[in-house]
């Protein structure tokens, strides 16, 4: 089986597009969504009704459950704030109910899917190093994790009692090894790469891959200088920070 991972896409639909043109000729079986279809970018309800046509697994994010009133805003900084405050406003009701319908975790094959972490998953916090990784870890009951959340793709891994972190963009996988990986974000990295990214994991081969796409950021931009979305959450997209 081949899978395909997006997360953090928030509302930016030229880099959602731009990597689902990628990802026409790569024969995958299943595309997982990691959540966080909303919130920063300018496009918030075409961004949802294209996760709901293309992908099969997809798990909510903190910025989709803000989005419905879910999650309250006072652990979100004041441009996140300000940018759920204004897609609250232009959210249709299709994509309301469907991110309403979302769960908080989902389990397939060998993979457990979450935006965030295993242990209160709805509490949004982050794994940033090993040492964050190693409480997930304990409650992994499949041989792998997919994570998004904190927009840096990277590999935690973990044999017997050894801990251990991963920042290559291909990995083997070994069925040894217990993973938690992060799959990056599509539409606002923060590795210093402004390149759209995602992730392939191949069961046959036994791989799983960080792919980058080039995407049109100067159009996302320019949306949302129209939108009067903060300049901060603009700029950022051009420096991948
Ligand atoms: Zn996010």
């Amino acid at each position: 089986m081949r899978y395909g991972f997006i997360s953090d896409i928030h509302g930016n639909l030229e880099a959602l597009t731009a990597i689902l043109d990628d990802l026409q000729d790569r024969e995958l079986d299943e595309l997982v969504c990691l959540g966080d279809i909303v919130g920063y970018g300018p496009d918030p309800n075409a961004c949802v009704e294209l996760v709901q046509e293309r992908a099969r697994y997809v798990v909510l994010g903190n910025h989709d459950s803000a989005a419905i009133g879910k999650t309250t805003l006072e652990h979100f900084n004041l441009y996140a704030r300000q940018a759920i405050e204004w897609t609250r406003e232009i959210m249709n009701s299709d994509a309301y109910s469907y991110l309403s319908s979302l769960p908080l975790k989902i389990i397939i094959d060998a993979m457990t899917l979450v935006h965030a972490t295993l242990q209160h998953p709805e509490e949004w916090n982050y794994l940033f190093n090993t040492q964050d990784a190693v409480e997930n870890f304990k409650l992994l009951r499949t041989q792998m994790c997919y994570i998004g959340h904190s927009h840096v793709p990277v590999v935690f891994c973990k044999e017997n009692e050894r801990h251990w972190t991963v920042w290559d963009e291909n990995i083997s996988i070994n069925p040894n090894v217990h993973y938690i990986i992060n799959v990056g974000s599509v539409g606002q990295p923060r590795d210093a790469d402004p390149r759209a990214c995602y992730g392939i994991y191949d069961s046959e081969k036994a791989e799983f891959n960080i792919m980058r796409v080039p995407y049109e950021i100067a159009k996302v931009q320019e949306k949302m200088r129209k939108a009067g979305l903060p300049g901060y959450l603009i700029h950022r997209l051009f420096i991948g920070r």
